[in-house]
Formats: structure tokens, sequence, C-alpha cells
């Protein structure tokens, strides 16, 4: 059996991530997603375990010592961080697995795995970001200025990732992202047999 493939996907607050991570998981592409720990506070509607693994900041701190991280990040004064056992386990299992992290963390990943699939998402536009994140009504203005500055940051680094995905459209984005995991999967099954036929 082949190994998974790992799939990191980044975007900035407000391009739809979530949505579009909801929405793939739930088809039948052999897709897992990776559930990272964080020091942040549990927001409502968050679920330990589902979400995130919740930690306080010693014990994230005995994680990162103990090597059990893929990688990790401080992330507006929060740690945030891949198991390493869990994503190690489910590739091996042949299945594929979905990160979300940032671009730090993304970068970092494909520093130390450089056959992982990295993927963006993009908002359509900078008014249309700006327009969503003052309908979701949930941040004050300054928040919002500070988000999409942070947004901006962020988007000057898309050109580093393998694929970049524009969500105008979320059925139309879930498609591409559906597309890129199964064109991915078909290459990585042709190279695992193209590498058997050599060794016959
Ligand atoms: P939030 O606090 O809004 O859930 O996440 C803040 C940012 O941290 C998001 O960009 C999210 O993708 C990123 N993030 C979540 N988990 C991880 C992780 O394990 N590693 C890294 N590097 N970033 C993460």
């Amino acid at each position: 059996m082949s190994r998974g493939i790992l799939f990191v996907v980044s975007a900035p607050a407000g391009c739809g991530k979530d949505s579009i991570l909801e929405k793939a998981l739930s088809k039948d592409i052999n897709l897992t997603y990776s559930v990272s720990a964080t020091t942040r506070t549990m927001r409502a509607g968050e679920t330990e375990g589902i979400s995130y693994y919740f930690k306080s900041r010693e014990e994230f701190e005995k994680m990162i010592k103990d090597g059990e991280l893929l990688e990790h990040t401080e992330y507006c004064g929060n740690y945030y961080g891949t198991p390493k056992q869990t994503v190690e386990e489910i590739l091996a299992d042949g299945k594929n697995v979905v990160l979300k992290i940032e671009i730090e963390g993304a970068g970092n990943v494909k520093k130390m795995l450089p056959e992982a699939v990295l993927i963006f998402i993009l908002p359509p536009s900078m008014e249309e970001l700006s327009r969503r994140l003052h309908k979701r009504g949930t941040e004050d203005e300054e928040t919002i200025q500070k988000r999409l500055k942070q947004a901006e940051t962020e988007i000057s680094c898309a050109h580093s990732y393998d694929y970049v995905i524009v969500n105008g459209d979320l059925d139309a984005a879930v498609n591409d992202f559906v597309s890129i995991i199964k064109a991915e999967g078909f290459r990585a099954e042709r190279n695992a047999e193209l590498i058997s036929g050599l060794n016959k």
C-alpha cells in the first residue's frame, strides 16, 4: 500500500477555508483532517479533540520539548502545532491528511517534507474580503483593519504554494479543492506504479 499524501491549506481569516474544508471532508476523497494543538482559549461552538486539542502553555511546551510536534508556531500570542504521531500513522495507513495551518507552519512543513502539497485560498478581492469581515460582525473596526493588513502579508506568500484557489463561489472552490486532491492521488498512484515497474 502506498503512503497517503500530506496536504496543507492556508488562507487569511474570512477567505472561507473552514467552509471549503468542511464540505470537502464530507466527500469520498480519502482525506482526514489533522486536529492541531493550541494554547488559545476555546471559542463558542468549538469541541475539544475536534476543533483543537486545547493545552496550557506548560503542556504545549512539554510537547515541543518531547518532539511530539511536526511543526509549531506562535500566532497572535498563542501556540499552535501539528501532532506528529497521528499524521504519521494516518499517512502510513495510506490515507491522505490535510493540515489547516498558517503560512509559517506551511513553509516549515514544505522544508521538512517537500512532497507535501500546499494549497492557498484567496478571496476574490481585498474589497470582498473586507465586506465579508464586516458582514461577520464578530470583530470591531480596529481588529478588522488588523486582519486586512495581516491578510495582505499572507497573500504575498501565496506564490510559494503549489496551488491557489480563489473562493468567489463556495461550491466552485470546493470543486477546485476536490479536483486537486484527486489529481494528486492519481499522480501518486502513477508514480508508485512506475517505481514498482522499474523494480521488477
Ligand atoms: P484560529 O485561532 O483562528 O483557529 O487559528 C489561527 C491561525 O492558526 C489560522 O491561520 C490557523 O490555520 C492556524 N493554525 C491552526 N492550527 C495550526 C497548527 O497546528 N500549526 C500552525 N502553524 N498554524 C495553525
